[in-house]
């Protein structure tokens, strides 16, 4: 082992000791195969930079918008390798949408993303947290918030429809949104989707622990926006 490895070792290490400490080891280990006892997975560190790690993103979602797939780390191997624990490239901050399923238009496979997932892609506390664990417990080395052409959620809050039962705490995490690009040229719809993801992009490098790993340049947050008809993501910012 290089010093480089063992220094990434060690730091990991205190970063699960943190994590584990305020959450429980079991807890910890059920969710996520993530343990401090365990022996040192067998599957290949992810030390990936962040702009690597966006440029792979990006490189499946243009084999899938070219048809060229290549559905990697699809297969059983892949499967019995990820088994006991993960090592994750990127986290994906998406919108429950039926019709784009990260893995799918990344073109990407078993352990490669950590996901999470709500209707216009909002950052609750939930989801900060959740990406929180994904990027400085199990390193993702990019976040993407991903909106996309259409999107419902953004669609009620621009017309402010009632909605029942909790729906409306989705549009109200909107709101800013739809207030921010009211005066915009174009397409509303449009462009209060884009709006909010990049507001939900803030949200999230407000949280002390991403703006930390953002600091040490050892994460990038990156907003992006999915297009329905061509299967492509554009980049809407960067930091
Ligand atoms: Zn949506």
């Amino acid at each position: 082992m290089n010093q480089n490895h063992r220094q990434f070792n060690l730091s990991r290490r205190n970063s699960l000791k943190i994590v584990t400490g305020a959450i429980g080891t079991g807890i910890l280990a059920a969710c996520t195969g993530a343990d401090l006892g365990a022996p040192e997975p067998t599957i290949s560190r992810n030390d990936l930079t962040p702009d690597a790690a966006l440029q792979k993103l990006m490189d499946g979602n243009q084999r899938f918008a070219d048809k060229k797939r290549l559905n990697p780390n699809q297969d059983l191997v892949r499967l019995t390798e990820v088994a006991e624990s993960q090592k994750p490239f990127a986290a994906i901050l998406g919108c429950a949408d039926s019709r784009f399923p990260s893995e799918i238009i990344f073109d990407q496979g078993l352990g490669d993303l950590f996901v999470c997932r709500v209707a216009g892609n909002v950052a609750t506390p939930e989801e900060i947290g959740s990406l929180e664990f994904g990027t400085l417990v199990l390193g993702a080395k990019v976040v993407v918030v991903v909106g996309h052409k259409r999107c419902g959620a953004v669609s009620a809050t621009v017309k402010g429809a009632q909605v029942p039962g909790q729906i409306g705490s989705l549009l109200d995490a909107i709101k800013p949104a739809v207030e921010s690009s009211k005066n915009q040229a174009g397409d509303k719809l449009e462009n209060a989707s884009k709006a909010n993801v990049v507001l939900q992009a803030n949200r999230l490098k407000a949280s002390p622990v991403i703006s930390k790993l953002i600091e040490d340049n050892k994460l990038k947050v990156v907003g992006g926006y999915y297009d329905l008809d061509t299967g492509r993501v554009s980049i809407l910012s960067e930091s």
